[in-house]
């Protein structure tokens, strides 16, 4: 049997798997068992945010397991105090609370916001999140995730959640006003959803609507958070200022962490006994954290990959202009961009296929958004590569079609 058949004999399927057995990772690059590379704009999901086997973060990786793996929360975890300091400075004055997911991450939010809601002098009840939202899969959370085919068939924890569609602000305050929720919650970019930037306006005015009803105001930066955007956050372009943030996926550096940072009005909501989990955060996650943090804030890092990530959209909206018809939009910001293609879900599955098979990881959104999600390092003769072969992909459909 070869991998992929091993692959559906033994682990269950929930997830649409592409036959390639990664045999080693390598800068931006990914490759085979074959020895055939790909490049990867996809990194692991919003993942490896600083590519594979990054020296300094495998150097870093390396120190920690020499002191230890794990030693439980009953001790002090000092890269964990190290990584919660940091990132609060990056952020919002407040405290960390480490889980090892970004489902993990929701669920403690969620408990928080429950501790919070039952202080109100007033009535609160229940969540509200925006059309097409992701915050997670786990029963606690899976509510929350806005998605058809995602959150309908379990039973999932009892709180109320509220659905509204972005940018409607109208629709958010008559939301407000009539189920007293007690948590607005949405990613800034709608990352599963389509790759759907929210607008300025929109959370400045979901932020003021917050205020005005009492509403703490969260936002989901499990994928959009760590740079990846252009800024630590990506919520600090839209000059908002969040009562809790989520965070995730590139923080550990590839190594499972997640959590959220609570501003003061909920920071000291949790006690002993609340909540918890034996490993978060991982000593190693943690160290790893840290050395996330370190390449970004002192390695130049958010600076350089903020460039190349307007090298990168510079050049696909060139591409854009050029064909003129195949792209219909690109939207997104720094390394977290969607391009919308005029075509239906099976040619952009083709689109995608073709890729793969030149060496490109991309993803799709929403079926016809190409997502891509490349590391901060992407260096401009990668970028040149791949939209030289998006290129000439897209052009050799134009040519089919019309024969
Ligand atoms: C990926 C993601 C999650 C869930 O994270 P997991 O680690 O897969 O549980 C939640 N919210 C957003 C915005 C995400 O992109």
């Amino acid at each position: 049997m070869n991998w992929m058949e091993r692959d559906q004999n033994a682990i269950m399927s929930t997830y649409q798997r592409l036959p390639i057995a990664v045999e080693k990772g390598e800068g931006n690059y990914l490759y085979d068992t074959e020895g055939k590379a790909y490049l990867d704009l996809f990194t692991g999901l919003a993942v490896n945010l600083l590519g594979h086997s990054h020296p300094y973060l495998l150097k870093k990786l390396g120190e920690q397991s020499e002191k230890f793996l794990h030693i439980s929360n009953i001790f002090l975890n000092q890269p964990a105090i190290e990584l919660a300091e940091r990132m609060i400075e990056q952020s919002i004055p407040g405290k960390v609370f480490f889980a090892n997911s970004g489902a993990e991450a929701t669920e403690a939010a969620v408990k928080l916001v429950h501790k919070w809601k039952k202080e109100q002098k007033e009535e609160k009840r229940g969540i509200v999140v925006l059309e097409k939202s992701f915050h997670g899969r786990t029963l606690g959370v899976v509510k929350l995730t806005r998605q058809p085919g995602i959150y309908q068939d379990f039973p999932a924890a009892d709180y109320p959640v509220f659905e509204t569609v972005p940018e409607d602000l109208e629709q958010l305050e008559s939301v407000m006003v009539k189920e007293k929720p007690a948590a607005f919650l949405a990613e800034p970019i709608l990352g599963s959803g389509g790759i759907t930037p929210l607008s300025t306006d929109f959370l400045q005015g979901a932020e003021a609507l917050c205020r005005k009803h009492n509403v703490l105001f969260c936002i989901d930066e499990i994928q959009t958070g760590i740079g990846r955007t252009g800024t630590f956050f990506a919520y600090q372009q839209a000059g908002v200022i969040p009562d809790m943030i989520l965070f995730a996926k590139g923080i550990g550096g590839g190594l499972p962490l997640g959590g959220i940072i609570a501003g003061d009005k909920l920071k000291n909501k949790f006690a002993p006994g609340d909540h918890g989990t034996t490993f978060g955060p991982s000593p190693l996650s943690a160290a790893l954290g840290n050395a996330v943090m370190d390449v970004l804030f002192e390695q130049n890092g958010l600076k350089e990959g903020r460039q190349r990530a307007d090298y990168f959209r510079q050049q696909l909206e060139g591409l854009q202009l050029e064909l003129k018809t195949e792209i219909e939009e690109i939207r997104g910001l720094g390394m977290m961009l969607g391009v919308k293609l005029d075509a239906d879900a099976e040619k952009v599955k083709s689109i995608q296929e073709a890729l793969l098979h030149r060496g490109f990881m991309v993803n799709i959104a929403q079926q016809t958004i190409i997502r891509l999600l490349p590391p901060l390092t992407l260096q401009k003769e990668e970028a040149d590569s791949f939209i030289q072969a998006f290129k000439e992909e897209l052009i050799s459909r134009r040519q089919e079609a019309s024969v």
